[in-house]
This record gives C-alpha cells, sequence and structure tokens, in this order.
C-alpha cells in the first residue's frame, strides 16, 4: 500500500467530502431506499445500476462492476492519479494539502499537463485584459456588443481579443519565462521558416474552451476581419481533444441535471447568448459533428437532449447525424428547429427567453417524427407516386426507434396519413426488426462503448450463471466481515492456516491482513483508499455494498466460526481427494508401506474434518 498521506488528513476529508455532491457533478442520481442510483458513468446502459451509497461513503456499479470511494470515483472518472484526486477533494473540502515527503512526481505526463494548463489559462486572462481594457481590443468589443452581449457577459465567459500583430502574446509569454516548447505545444505560438516565435492567433475573437471543471484548456477563435478560416480552433494538444469536449459544459452542467435537458448548439456565440437569457442549460459543438464522447458527457447528466438547430439543409444534416450518435448511446432526443437563416442567440435576444421556450423548445419534434420529415425532403412526390419508396425508407427509420411506443404511434401515424393498411406496416416493421437483431448479434460494439478509457475486466454478473459454491460463499461472507470488522480479520487470521481459494478473494484477504497490521480498528474507506488493484478494489466494494449495517455485526460471532469452518472443510476436503487418489495409485502400484502412510494421512485428515479443527502439521 503505497500511502503517503497523512491518514488524519485523510479522515479530515472524507468528514467533509460528501460522496453524493461528488458523484453528482457526473451522474444524476435519484433515491432508491438507502442508496441513490443513476446510469453509470463507466459503461454504456440505459437502465441504472449505478448505485451510491451516503451512509457507507461508496459506489457501486452493478453492470460493469466498478466501484470505490469518492477518491477512485475522480481518479477514474477523470482520469487522475491517487494524490490529484485527494487534491481535487482538498480544494473542495477547503482543506490545505499536506505537505507530502518523497512525492512522485506523479509521473512527467502530469507535470507537463499542469504547466500547460497554467500557460493556456494566462493566455485566455491575456486575451481578455486586451478585449476590456485595449485599444488592440476595440473592434472586438464592439464586434460582441453588436451580437448583443454585455460586457459583464463577455467577461463571465472571459471572452478575448487575439492582437493582430502577431507576437503581442508570445512575446509576453516569453517574458514570463515560458519556454518556446510549452507556447508551441500549448497551440499558442508556432516558429517561422526563419525560426521565429508567431502568435498562433491573430486578429480574432476568442473563446476560451474549457474541460468539464471549467479550466481553460483551448480556444476557438473568429476572424474580426476576412481572414480564413473564419474559424480557428486551438490544435489537438495534451489537454485539448476538440471531440472530447463540448463548448459551455461545465457552466451548464448544474442546469442540465437539474432540467434533465440540455440543448445542443452549433455555435459559440448561441451559447453563450443564450446563457446571457438565462438559458443555462446550452452547449455546443467544436464546429464539428457531435462524437459518442461528447454524447457520452450529455448522456452522464441529461436525460433528454434537445437539438436546436439552423433550418437550412446543412443544420439539418448535421441534426441526423447527431441523432445517430445520441441513439446509439440510447439517449433521448429532441429536435428544435430554427427558422432557416435565424441564429438561436438573435432570437432569444428578440424574443425573449419565454417565448424560446414556448415556441422553440417546447414544439421540438422527437427524433423519429424529425427523420420521417427529412425523408419527405429526399421524396417531395411522398403523398403520389412516391408514396411506397418513402414507406419502405420510412419503416427502416421506425425500426431504429428503440421505443416500441413511438414505434407503435408512428405507424398508425403514418398508416392514416398515406391510406394503408395497418397491418401491413407492422408485418413490415417486425421484418426490419427481425433483420436489425441479426445485424446487432453480429456488431456489439456500440455496446462495449466505454466513456472512460480505464477498462475493468471483472465477470459481469450476468455472465457468470453458476452458482458460486458453499465455501466460496463463506470466503465471500468472511471477505465482508474482515472489512468491517478488525477482531473477526484476527480471527479468520489465527483460525485458518491456508489462503482462501480463489485469486480475488486471496488477493483481497492479503490486503486486508497488511491492513489490519497497521490498523487497530476497521475503516473500509480507508482501506479501499490503499488498494492499488483496481480488480481488488471492485470486489471489495461490492462485498461492502452487499454488506449489514456494522451495529448488527455484534451477533454473528457463531456464524463466523461456521464460516472458518466450512473453509477448512473445504481445503481438507480437496486434500483428501488427493490423498485418495495417491492410495489408489499405491495400491495399483503394490507400494505397500506408500499405502500405509497414505492410510494413515487419510484418517488423520478424516479426523480433522471431524474434529473441526485443524492441526498445524510439521509436513506443511
Ligand atoms: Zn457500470
Amino acid at each position: 500500500m503505497s500511502m503517503r498521506i497523512p491518514e488524519e488528513f485523510l479522515a479530515l476529508l472524507r468528514q467533509k467530502i460528501d460522496i453524493v455532491d461528488i458523484v453528482s457533478e457526473y451522474v444524476r442520481l435519484k433515491r432508491a431506499g438507502r442508496s441513490l442510483v443513476g446510469l453509470c458513468p463507466f459503461h454504456s446502459e440505459r437502465t441504472p445500476s449505478f448505485h451510491v451509497t451516503p451512509s457507507k461513503g461508496f459506489y457501486h456499479c452493478f453492470g460493469c462492476g466498478a466501484g470505490g470511494t469518492a477518491i477512485t470515483f475522480l481518479m477514474d472518472v477523470e482520469q487522475l492519479s491517487f494524490l490529484q484526486a485527494i487534491e481535487r477533494l482538498a480544494q473542495k473540502a477547503g482543506l490545505p494539502m499536506p505537505v507530502i515527503e518523497d512525492r512522485p512526481a506523479d509521473d512527467l505526463y502530469s507535470q507537463k499537463r499542469s504547466q500547460l494548463l497554467q500557460i493556456t489559462d494566462l493566455a485566455a486572462k491575456f486575451y481578455n485584459h486586451i478585449l476590456m481594457n485595449h485599444d488592440a481590443g476595440t473592434q472586438g468589443l464592439t464586434y460582441l456588443l453588436n451580437r448583443g452581449l454585455t460586457k459583464k457577459t463577455a467577461a463571465q465567459f472571459e471572452l478575448g481579443v487575439s492582437p493582430g500583430t502577431g507576437r503581442t502574446l508570445t512575446d509576453f509569454l516569453r517574458r514570463r519565462q515560458f519556454s518556446v516548447d510549452l507556447i508551441e505545444e500549448a497551440g499558442l505560438g508556432f516558429l517561422t521558416d526563419r525560426g521565429e516565435l508567431r502568435d498562433r492567433f491573430r486578429g480574432r475573437v476568442m473563446f476560451p474552451i474549457s474541460d468539464i471543471q471549467g479550466r481553460t484548456i483551448g480556444f476557438g477563435a473568429r476572424a474580426l476581419g476576412a481572414e480564413e478560416p473564419k474559424y480557428l480552433n486551438t490544435q489537438e494538444t495534451p489537454l485539448f481533444k476538440k471531440g472530447n469536449v463540448l463548448y459551455g459544459y461545465s457552466r451548464a452542467r448544474q442546469a442540465i441535471r437539474q432540467t434533465g435537458k440540455v440543448l445542443l448548439l452549433e455555435g459559440y456565440m448561441d451559447v453563450i447568448g443564450l446563457h446571457q437569457s438565462g438559458l443555462l442549460n446550452a452547449v455546443a459543438t467544436l464546429g464539428t459533428a457531435l462524437t459518442p464522447e461528447q454524447a457520452g458527457l450529455l448522456r452522464r447528466v441529461a436525460e433528454e437532449v434537445i437539438l436546436v438547430y439552423d433550418g437550412d439543409s446543412a443544420g439539418r444534416q448535421a441534426a441526423q447525424k447527431s441523432i445517430q450518435v445520441l441513439r446509439a448511446l440510447q439517449v433521448p432526443v429532441k429536435v428544435a428547429q430554427m427558422p432557416q437563416g435565424v441564429d438561436p442567440d438573435e432570437w432569444v435576444r428578440e424574443q425573449g427567453a419565454e417565448t424560446f421556450r414556448a415556441n422553440v423548445l417546447e414544439t421540438a419534434m422527437g427524433a423519429l417524427q424529425f427523420e420521417l420529415l427529412m425523408l419527405t425532403h429526399k421524396h417531395p412526390d411522398h403523398m403520389s407516386s412516391g408514396r411506397i419508396e418513402y414507406l419502405r425508407e420510412a419503416m427502416q427509420i421506425v425500426a431504429n426507434e428503440d421505443s416500441s411506443i413511438e414505434r407503435e404511434a408512428t405507424i398508425e401515424w403514418l398508416s392514416r396519413t398515406y391510406s394503408i393498411s395497418l397491418s401491413a406496416l407492422r408485418e413490415d416493421l417486425q421484418a426490419q426488426l427481425r433483420a436489425k437483431e441479426k445485424r446487432s448479434q453480429t456488431d456489439r460494439s456500440v455496446k462495449k462503448w466505454n466513456t472512460v478509457s480505464r477498462a475493468y475486466t471483472v465477470e459481469r454478473p450476468s455472465d457468470n450463471a453458476k452458482l458460486p459454491a458453499k465455501h466460496e460463499v463463506a470466503e465471500r461472507q468472511l471477505l465482508t466481515y474482515m472489512l468491517l470488522d478488525a477482531a473477526i480479520a484476527k480471527q479468520v487470521e489465527s483460525g485458518l492456516a491456508t489462503e482462501f481459494s480463489l485469486p480475488i478473494h486471496s488477493a483481497l484477504q492479503a490486503y486486508l491482513y497488511t491492513f489490519y497490521a497497521d490498523h487497530e480498528a476497521a475503516d473500509p474507506e480507508l482501506f479501499l483508499s490503499g488498494v492499488d488493484d483496481p480488480e481488488v478494489l471492485q470486489f471489495a466494494t461490492k462485498l461492502l455494498h452487499h454488506a449489514p449495517e456494522t451495529e448488527e455485526l455484534g451477533s454473528e460471532s457463531g456464524a463466523i466460526r461456521d464460516y472458518i469452518q466450512c473453509v477448512i472443510a473445504y481445503g481438507v476436503e480437496k486434500e483428501l481427494a488427493t490423498v485418495s487418489m495417491q492410495l489408489k495409485l499405491a495400491s495399483e502400484r503394490g507400494d505397500i508401506a506408500g499405502m500405509k502412510a497414505m492410510e494413515a494421512e487419510l484418517w488423520r485428515l478424516q479426523r480433522e474434518l471431524s474434529a473441526g479443527v485443524r492441526e498445524v502439521r510439521a509436513r506443511a
């Protein structure tokens, strides 16, 4: 166990941190008895199997087996090291981090990340300063004000301007002792053919883009003049992968969780404009089609995605692509269409947030309806000669809808609208569904999709059809009690001379023995925070999840003895089987001495089994 953090500090931290607060930032949780449940952020699922138990301070997913404490949750969901996760929690709790001796460098990669975060943040402040205070920012400020933003909003979103000279930022960063390499790597500058450092962004309005915690990781930049391209993003850097982030997400997350809805827009200005009007659940992609990673971010916090798209054909196509990505992740989607050529931010500014809500959001159509509407654009003769062709393609779209209610309602509507018998449509739908089922059996790739790259290998419960043997159940019970009670752990250690039978059981057993060698009392959370094997961590969390409350433990001492006995018996039975086999072999060889020895051993084992006490044997 690699514990470099003082335990008193960890204890204090755990008092101040509520796991529900931490998890709620990423997962929409609903109360269910003693725990809270939500959709697991670590695997793709439709019905919630991710449980958080506040009284015990941990979470467990019954779907993929992920489990742990607030610390491990942050480690996994944000890909942090143990120390980084502690730091994050300490920051949240308002506790100063203790000084840590021989702190591991957390590896070079994360040092580089923090340098990149620092320089990117500084650049955002620099650009913002130019916009707000400098002549070089006047044109940009005028542009933003003309688009209806207030100075206050510009400050809130830390908007900025990159001066046109081509070296203002890089000179500033060099004076602050940042290396040329770092400036280049952060995507803020580049070297010319003559080896001179130049600003990457010149004469543009700068939109800082943040990660899910709200730290600036890159920029979107809009040309103020006629330069091409009109929009330019930070190149891919170790911090910035444009397919993994959504503009405005960190600001919108809370409102999305509260309303269950997220408005997905196309432009930075749309997001800012809607926020300014009080529609706080708006986000946008970074000028690209929605990726599965971005859809995953939305799925974690939203129950429904409302696509707000421009009514032109490019906008409609983008909406259709997004529907496909979201549908693959089983996220309910609606489409709110803007009149052609009207930007959402403009609309909201002119008509007000309430009108926007009533006329655009409330009238949003279901994804299926939208796709059928799109299909009529492809078949302008869908009401006459093209009717059959249209219906054929329409049924393929209907078959892609997951909800059977939606499917049924839609084919009834199609039947009425196109005067075709309902039974014919139903038959066609069944055929489509069967074909789809066949396809999905050969392609499970979507189901395997994960939001988090760290893969877990523990078997899913449903894959594990056979019931566990009696001794395995006993071992599991013992391990559960050992997690909760130091005395029971000692009792098992002294009463049992062997390792548990399953590798995962004996691994946890070893961790527990190590823990109780240093600790007087049980402390499941502290224990878990020191387990560095993810499989063991998961397994221990699963046990704790099914564990009785600690108060109920006292009356269990009889049961503990029985479980220990059961584990011993299994070990002895296994030896009995081996010795019987050796006895048989000896008799086949006619080896009298061998037979006698084996018989004696057999007797001894049988006595041991019935006496229920394990003798410590010299030969072992
Ligand atoms: Zn899961």
